[in-house]
């Protein structure tokens, strides 16, 4: 049977920035609920070690540390389900008596004064099945989470605009080589970036060139070498590395909102600059959902503590 709940404020998101707001949000007594979806923990659940979120002087585990998450919002008060939001109506509140409508898979509607969204982002991968398979060994989509592990390595970066080049670029602070590998004879990157990276005497680029396959020469959980195809003259290579950075983009969980909240040209939610507002009041963004920039577990938990303290005041000025 199909149930409708009524809360001040639903959180939709399992990631640091959803805890952090249900976290927040219960200490203010506004009873959140918070919708996990089909990733409880969110991204950080897909890795191993993280060592830049702060606290802890050895690396923790992704989803150890999104356990913690779980339990401290549990703690102090947050209701965590196990459910989706398949479709929502959140354009004209006033018609539902100030509620926004959310629906879920499991067919229950939560009609909520506030929400915020925190569904985060995925990498876009290859599609390669060693890609998924050496995630964690070899293989990432991250070079702040993951560069450091590469101290002294050779390591390549797939893509060619700005995202790829700043990878390439920062992760020459830590691997002895950076190759760029692009499927085009020119990069979509800004030129300053291009500049950086082409003058660097770290990095090489491979032009028109497609990865075909990730090896791991007979090791179960390492990458050794990629087959390479060059797209003009169908060469094939291999390249000798000890680690790969998958730089072709981010895909925000944002499908639900299209047409009703205030998306960029990339599918991103548009924030007010340096606050958590979405184009409607009463509903808030945090995390990679809203940020294509930094795409931190750090930062999802600074936005999601924004926004539910945004949310907070929203309630108070609207009641
Ligand atoms: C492999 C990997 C390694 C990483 N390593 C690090 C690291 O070492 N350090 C670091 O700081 N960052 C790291 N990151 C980045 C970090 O994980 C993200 O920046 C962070 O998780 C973003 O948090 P978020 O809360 O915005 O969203 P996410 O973690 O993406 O969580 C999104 C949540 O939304 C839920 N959701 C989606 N759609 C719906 C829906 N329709 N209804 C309800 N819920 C929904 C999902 O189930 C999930 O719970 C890594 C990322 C990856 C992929």
């Amino acid at each position: 049977m199909t149930e409708t709940f009524i809360t001040n404020m639903l959180i939709i998101g399992a990631g640091p920035a959803g805890y952090t707001a249900a976290i927040y949000g219960a200490r203010a007594n506004m009873k959140p609920v918070l919708l996990t979806g089909l990733q409880p923990g969110g991204q950080l659940t897909i890795t191993n070690d993280v060592e830049n979120y702060p606290g802890f002087a050895e690396a923790i585990q992704g989803p150890w540390l999104m356990e913690q998450m779980a339990a401290q919002a549990k703690h102090v008060g947050a209701e965590i389900v196990m459910d989706s939001v398949s479709k929502c109506s959140l354009l004209d509140p006033q018609k539902e008596d100030g509620y926004f409508i959310f629906h879920t898979d499991t067919g229950n509607i939560y009609k909520a004064r506030t929400a915020i969204i925190a569904t985060g982002a995925q990498a876009r991968w290859l599609g390669l099945e060693a890609e998924e398979r050496l995630q964690g060994y070899g293989v990432s989509a991250c070079a702040t989470c993951d560069g450091f592990f590469y101290r002294g390595k050779k390591v390549a970066v797939i893509g060619g605009g700005n995202t790829a080049v700043e990878e390439a670029l920062y992760l020459t602070h830590h691997a002895s080589h950076v190759t760029l590998i692009h499927r085009r004879d020119s990069l979509r990157a800004e030129k300053i970036q291009q500049d950086r990276l082409l003058n660097n005497p770290k990095v090489t680029v491979i032009w028109d060139s497609v990865v075909e396959d990730i090896l791991s020469g007979g090791k179960p959980e390492a990458v050794t070498e990629l087959a390479l195809k060059n797209v003009k003259t169908n060469e094939k290579s291999t390249l000798d590395i000890d680690g790969v950075f998958i730089a072709i983009g981010h895909n925000p969980n944002t499908e639900l909102f299209k047409g009703q909240v205030e998306l960029d040209s990339e599918g991103y939610i548009i924030t007010q600059p340096g606050t958590p507002k979405t184009s409607i009041p009463g509903i808030f963004a945090a995390g990679d959902v809203q940020d294509k920039t930094y795409r931190q577990a750090i930062t999802a938990a600074g936005t999601g503590c924004m926004a539910a303290l945004e949310a907070e005041r929203y309630l108070g000025e609207t009641e």
